[in-house]
């Protein structure tokens, strides 16, 4: 079993280089951006809750979150694992997160950081808003959504760099060239266990 957490400030990188990580390990997706997104564009009762909160860059509550979280586990085979993107972003979702694992018998083997400067990350975002058509790719957003992670989600990074599982990675650069670097990190990790 291998679960593995990707952190970055929006625009760092996540999605590109989780999906490198799940093609190499075969995981399981999840990323609660991406669910909540399927639920806006559903127009669900979640979806339209969670809409104008992520427009204006700001966190959907733990409790919608960790909700999504168990239904997911609820419907997936915990087969080879999975890759956390976007999640856990408080304290109290990382904690939850631990319960859950460990009534599953397993925990987190890995943890990565990845690391942008703010004015690279305003940019990526920019121009993210012009190929993909975000609607929280706005640069109010951006800012809340920069602050947000410092404030709420830069905490969680120290709760699992305290328990020895994290990797800070350089965000900038070939995307091969981080990839190897997370890679012998998550090999290394995963036969430690
Ligand atoms: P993302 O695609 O991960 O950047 O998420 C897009 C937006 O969804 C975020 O700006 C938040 O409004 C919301 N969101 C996604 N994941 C979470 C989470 N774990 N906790 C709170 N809000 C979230």
């Amino acid at each position: 079993m291998l679960n593995i957490i990707i952190f970055g400030a929006p625009g760092a990188g996540k999605g590109t280089q989780s999906k490198f990580i799940i093609q190499t390990y075969n995981l399981n997706h999840l990323s609660t951006g991406d669910l909540l997104r399927e639920e806006v564009r559903l127009e669900t009762e979640l979806g339209l809750k969670a809409k104008p909160i992520m427009e204006a860059g700001n966190y959907v509550s733990d409790e919608i979150i960790i909700g999504m979280i168990e239904n997911k586990f609820r419907d997936n085979s915990m087969a080879n694992g999975f890759i956390f993107d976007g999640f856990p972003r408080t304290v109290a979702q990382a904690e939850a997160l631990d319960s859950m694992l460990l009534n599953q018998n397993t925990n987190i083997t890995a943890v990565i950081l990845l690391e942008v400067e703010e004015s690279e990350l305003v940019k990526r975002i920019l121009k993210r808003a012009i190929d993909e058509g975000r609607t929280d790719d706005n640069v109010d957003s951006v800012l809340t959504r920069l602050r947000n992670y410092h404030h709420k989600t830069i905490p969680v990074v120290d709760y699992y760099r305290a328990k020895g599982k994290l990797l800070q990675v350089n965000g900038v650069g070939l995307v091969e060239d981080i990839f190897d670097q997370i890679k012998e990190f998550i090999d290394h990790s995963r036969y430690q266990l």
